[in-house]
């Protein structure tokens, strides 16, 4: 099966879900079983700092959020929470923020300068940034930058995130992607009032990119929100739908598997949801590094996760899929 059209895209998150299951989500798992091998990644994942200037109607983590401790970790937490990583014989690490003007730029240097030394494949998302602070993070040895798109409507852009500029957000991507660096990007899937066709547009404009991972999730409201107001939460067989279709199209592409399920309360550890869009042709897996007194403070969206190694080991073992087809480890 071929997916190259935004109209064969179209078709896909048109059709009823009984058929998407019976054709297309089965091809997707054929692809990511014999094109990509069955490869998992499993990645470590820090929140290092959860204060951001900007004001994205669907985060829980925006400027000015009420009731939300805030915190910066010190880089001293930071390497030993890599040192962390590598004892538990995970390959890569993850590091996210808000965008946070005032955290000092020397130290997001040395955070993925020390992850390198350790041997770690090195991601990082901390926002916008001029293109001399790319250059410096590709010099420091940064592996991939995970700046997210959120949704190709220039319109919606503008509703959803009222302190960034599309144009701006689109340079940063495109520089990055012209960098040695890899390249992270995606959608939010089921924004309220997003269109089908936007959604289509989206997964054209990550072919496109040629991205390196799909760090896609469903919109889920947060309690005290503006955009909380406006909708529910996104489509669970949209989502599925997004992930078989990119694995169609991209057969190498890492995708988020820690999706959620039908109870929003697991948030993204929701077993179900796991692996549903590991049938789905996904093949990503997280493996949270936040101390327990920090987790419930990134929060991007509720209930994200607070799970570790053994649960992936669980999923696999639940998947049917050969834990062999792990990343290597770390040695
Ligand atoms: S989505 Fe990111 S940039 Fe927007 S408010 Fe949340 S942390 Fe900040």
């Amino acid at each position: 099966m071929k997916i190259t059209q935004k109209s064969e895209v179209l078709d896909i998150l048109r059709m009823p879900y009984g058929v998407f299951e019976n054709t297309v989500k089965k091809e997707a798992r054929k692809v990511q079983r014999i094109d990509n091998a069955d490869h998992i990644v499993v990645t470590s994942l820090l929140g290092y700092d959860n204060i951001c200037k900007n004001r994205c109607t669907y985060c829980g983590m925006r400027a000015g959020f009420i009731g939300l401790k805030r915190y910066r970790m010190d880089i001293g937490d930071i390497k030993r929470s890599e040192d962390e990583v590598k004892k538990l014989g995970i390959s890569r690490i993850f590091l996210i923020s808000g965008e946070d003007p005032k955290y000092d730029f020397g130290d997001i240097l040395s955070m993925v300068t020390y992850g390198k030394q350790l041997g770690l494949f090195v991601s990082l998302a901390a926002g916008e940034m001029s293109c001399s602070r790319y250059r410096a993070l590709e010099a420091a040895g940064l592996d991939e930058y995970v700046l997210k798109f959120e949704t190709s409507s220039r319109d919606m852009f503008a509703k959803i995130k009222p302190t960034a500029d599309f144009e701006n957000r689109m340079k940063c991507i495109e520089f990055i992607k012209g960098s040695g660096m890899a390249l992270a990007s995606g959608n939010i899937i089921g924004l309220p009032h997003q269109t089908d066709e936007q959604v289509a547009d989206d997964i054209m404009l990550m072919k496109e990119l040629d991205i390196s991972w799909a760090p896609i999730i469903p919109y889920m409201p947060v309690p005290g929100t503006p955009l909380a107001e406006e909708g529910g939460r996104g489509s669970l067989e949209t989502t599925l739908k997004e992930i078989s279709i990119l694995r169609i199209m991209m057969p190498h592409v890492n995708i988020t598997a820690q999706q959620p399920g039908i109870k929003i309360e697991n948030g993204l550890a929701d077993v179900d949801g796991n692996l549903n869009a590991l049938s789905a042709g996904a093949n990503m897996l997280f493996v949270d590094m936040l101390p327990a007194s920090l987790i419930d403070s990134f929060n991007v969206i509720s209930h994200r996760m607070i799970e570790g190694m053994e649960n992936v080991d669980r999923l696999l073992s639940l998947s049917g899929i050969d834990k062999e087809t792990k990343q290597p480890q770390v040695q």
